[in-house]
């Protein structure tokens, strides 16, 4: 990675780390301190609970040189050489590889890649700049090709003395084994529904409520939806679903005028959309994830057969599954859209 790639998940650092991960990251800061922090460790966790958050905390932790553990959590000062220079993005002994930012369109990559794991490697084989940690974060780990995969193989076979490597994950499965069995693994939890409400209202975040429905009662996602234009992008994508579960809409209009939408915001909402359906045909549309839209979707559970809902949202569960979140929105939206369209004439025509 290029040093002028924007750090942006140092911007995480603005944010406290949430009281579901602080016993996480002081139990690692007590093995640094008494020697024993592995040399590899693979941070694992449902999506948008906060794994990158953590991850840039526990590097500010591990890079602080006046770290307190007085009240029984670790905290960094925020005052020394170390968190001034992280918290600046200027720090030496730092580093975090993620797909590339792609510089004409200016979207997020889809790939690490072998050439960026080898100049990423040269880096961590140097001497450290204050003779103490190097950390590194590899966000998200799935997105190496096998060949940057194998290529990072060595750095955990034979690590350099002083380096740190946070590799995170929301798939561990998807790793090769090779990778998996060479790092320490730490699953992150997904927090109480009530400490997650907590923790978004201290946010201002006003519909906490649905977002947090909607995310699978992961915070981070919530917050991100809510950063967004959430309320409008949910009501054209709902617009957009209802036209093509009832025929009336063309598949080709409706995701061009969703193309640019946040793919987990889309498969978030048509996931708890159809998962609401199917409540609706169990007779259980009071524990709808939706009940401002509850109406129309039992109105639209009678445009298909259940085993035909039920195809549709095994077919979300997998998109959610298989990290199609990183994928750009409008192959995912036309899948889904098509396999409902198909779903829908044969219906008719049997
Ligand atoms: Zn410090």
């Amino acid at each position: 990675m290029e040093d002028s790639e924007e750090k942006f998940e140092l911007e995480d650092l603005q944010i406290d780390l949430p009281g579901w991960l602080q016993d996480a990251a002081t139990d690692l800061i007590r093995r640094h301190h008494d020697g024993k922090l592995p040399h590899g460790l693979l941070l694992h966790g449902s999506p948008g609970i906060g794994k990158r958050l953590f991850a840039v905390h526990l590097a500010r932790q591990l890079l602080c040189d006046s770290i307190s553990l007085g009240d029984g959590q670790a905290r960094a000062c925020g005052q020394c050489r170390g968190c001034v220079q992280l918290i600046s993005g200027n720090h030496p002994d730092y580093r975090c590889l993620r797909p590339v930012t792609d510089k004409k369109t200016g979207r997020p990559g889809h790939s690490i890649l072998i050439d960026e794991v080898r100049e990423f490697r040269e880096w961590i084989y140097l001497t450290s700049h204050y003779q103490g940690l190097k950390v590194a974060i590899i966000d998200t780990a799935e997105h190496m090709t096998v060949a940057a995969s194998n290529a990072l193989l060595k750095t955990l076979e034979e690590p350099a003395g002083s380096t740190v490597l946070l590799l995170l994950a929301n798939r561990p499965i998807a790793l090769p084994a090779t990778i998996t069995s060479r790092c320490q693994q730490i699953r992150l939890l997904t927090p109480q529904r009530q400490e997650a409400l907590d923790w978004l209202s201290g946010h201002n975040v006003e519909n906490a409520e649905t977002l947090l429905r909607i995310s699978s009662n992961a915070p981070m996602r919530a917050l991100e939806f809510h950063s967004g234009a959430f309320q409008s992008q949910r009501e054209q994508l709902f617009t957009a679903f209802s036209g093509i579960v009832t025929g009336r809409a063309s598949i080709a209009k409706s995701v061009d005028a969703l193309r640019d939408y946040p793919t987990s915001l889309c498969l978030s909402l048509l996931t708890s959309w159809v998962s609401d359906i199917l409540k609706c045909h169990a007779g259980s549309a009071q524990h709808s994830r939706n009940p401002d839209k509850i109406d129309t979707l039992q109105t639209l559970e009678g445009e298909l057969d259940s085993a035909d809902w039920f195809s549709i949202y095994d077919q979300l569960l997998e998109l959610n599954r298989s990290d199609s979140a990183s994928f750009k929105a409008q192959p995912v939206l036309e899948s889904i859209f098509a396999a409902i369209r198909l779903l829908k004439m044969q219906s008719v025509r049997s």
